[in-house]
């Protein structure tokens, strides 16, 4: 519904101006929609009118020329609209199915100038579509791996299944750098999650100077930071200690407080979780579980990452029925033979309920087991 009477600015602008006229005229009035072949949509008006939806795979992190290039694309054939689907998609839209035939043809034309594809078509149904994925070593401050470089091998490795409807039904990737997630990491059917597995190191001679030691105390989900001194060369510094059997690496500390980094070569990598979900079909919705406790960093082709997923996918599409999600297929054959069937090594650090007190200093949160 617009938006009316708006009093100040701030904040995104109302999402009306930004619609297609097709769309903006039967907003609301849509009869159905399918699709056509993989990544072309069309959604049917009761109106009669039609919208062609050409949808194609983009990377998160674009250069300027790139979003240029779409902006063109768009003026050309979409009377300069564009949108992007919450999977880093880009989608062109027109209102016939001529304009989308020589648009598609347009899109699949450009390439790069080592011959890939700049916008492949796909991302639709019973595919792999494009992943979504957080900051990485590009951007972010906590960061236990790459976004950008590990959804690149992943994509490039999986490229047939982003063009193509041949799994069982929709899947869903997503990578996040650290546990705090801010990709769709717990709900997706393969996610890829950065963990560190060492504490913070402290800088004391810099601390005092460089954080609030409060805040600092304050930013640990489990009370690990406490206030101290210690003496470097005959001189006293305010600083902090940090106890290390109650840190689970989450890295809210160094959010607060540049000296207490916790980023480390061999400490850091990669946990795989999968059969999540955020759909209601056959079951409900559910989050995704650990199946590989760690996978190292490997740039720049992370070979063992993309081997792992690449297994699971083969495993999934050639032994689920019809319309059946990964978590779905798990569950209906058992999680034991989700592991017999991919080979992956079954370990104590996966069970998700584990309480055996001899383990009680191992690093969990109530998700993670490492
Ligand atoms: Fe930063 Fe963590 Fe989000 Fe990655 S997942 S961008 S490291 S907060
Ligand atoms: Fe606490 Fe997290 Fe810092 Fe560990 S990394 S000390 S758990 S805030």
């Amino acid at each position: 519904k617009p938006m009316e009477n708006r009093i100040s600015d701030i904040g995104p602008r109302d999402f009306n101006e930004f619609m297609p006229p097709v769309i903006k005229n039967n907003f609301g009035k849509w009869l159905y929609h399918e699709i056509l072949e993989p990544g072309v949509l069309v959604h049917v008006a009761e109106s009669g009118d039609e919208v062609y939806t050409v949808r194609c795979g983009t990377a998160r992190l674009m250069s300027i020329t790139l979003i240029r290039e779409m902006c063109d694309i768009a003026d050309k054939h979409c009377e300069g609209f564009l949108r992007f689907t919450t999977r880093n998609n880009v989608e062109f839209m027109v209102d016939s199915k001529d304009k989308m035939v020589a648009l598609k043809e347009d899109l699949m034309s450009r390439k790069f100038d080592g011959g890939s594809y700049k916008f492949p078509v796909g991302g639709t149904g019973a595919g792999i579509s494009n992943i979504v994925h957080t900051q990485g070593w590009v951007h972010c401050h906590t960061p236990a791996t790459d976004a950008s470089g590990t959804v690149k091998v992943i994509m490039d490795d999986l490229f047939e299944e982003f063009t193509g409807h041949n799994m069982p039904a929709p899947v869903r990737i997503a990578v996040a750098c650290c546990l705090n997630m801010c990709g769709a990491c717990h709900c997706s059917d393969i996610a890829v999650v950065g963990i560190h597995r060492k504490p913070p190191l402290i800088d004391h001679e810099y601390l005092d100077n460089l954080c609030e030691i409060p805040l600092a105390v304050a930013s640990c989900p489990t009370g690990a930071v406490r206030p101290s001194k210690v003496e470097i060369d005959g001189k006293q510094f305010k600083t902090v200690a940090i106890k290390e059997e109650r840190c689970m690496f989450c890295g809210n500390c160094y959010t607060m407080c540049p000296s207490l980094p916790l980023s480390d070569k061999e400490g850091d990598g990669i946990a795989l979780m999968v059969g999540g979900k955020v759909s209601n079909r056959i079951s409900m919705p559910k989050f995704s579980k650990v199946v590989v406790a760690f996978i190292p960093n490997e740039p720049p082709r992370w070979p063992t990452l993309t081997k792992t997923i690449r297994n699971i996918v083969e495993v999934y599409k050639a032994d689920a029925n019809k319309y059946e999600r990964l978590g779905d297929w798990a569950e209906r054959i058992g999680w034991e033979r989700f592991f017999e069937k991919t080979g992956i090594e079954f370990t104590p650090h996966l069970i998700d309920d584990f309480r055996d007190p001899a383990y009680y200093t191992w690093r969990q949160s109530t998700q993670f087991k490492f």
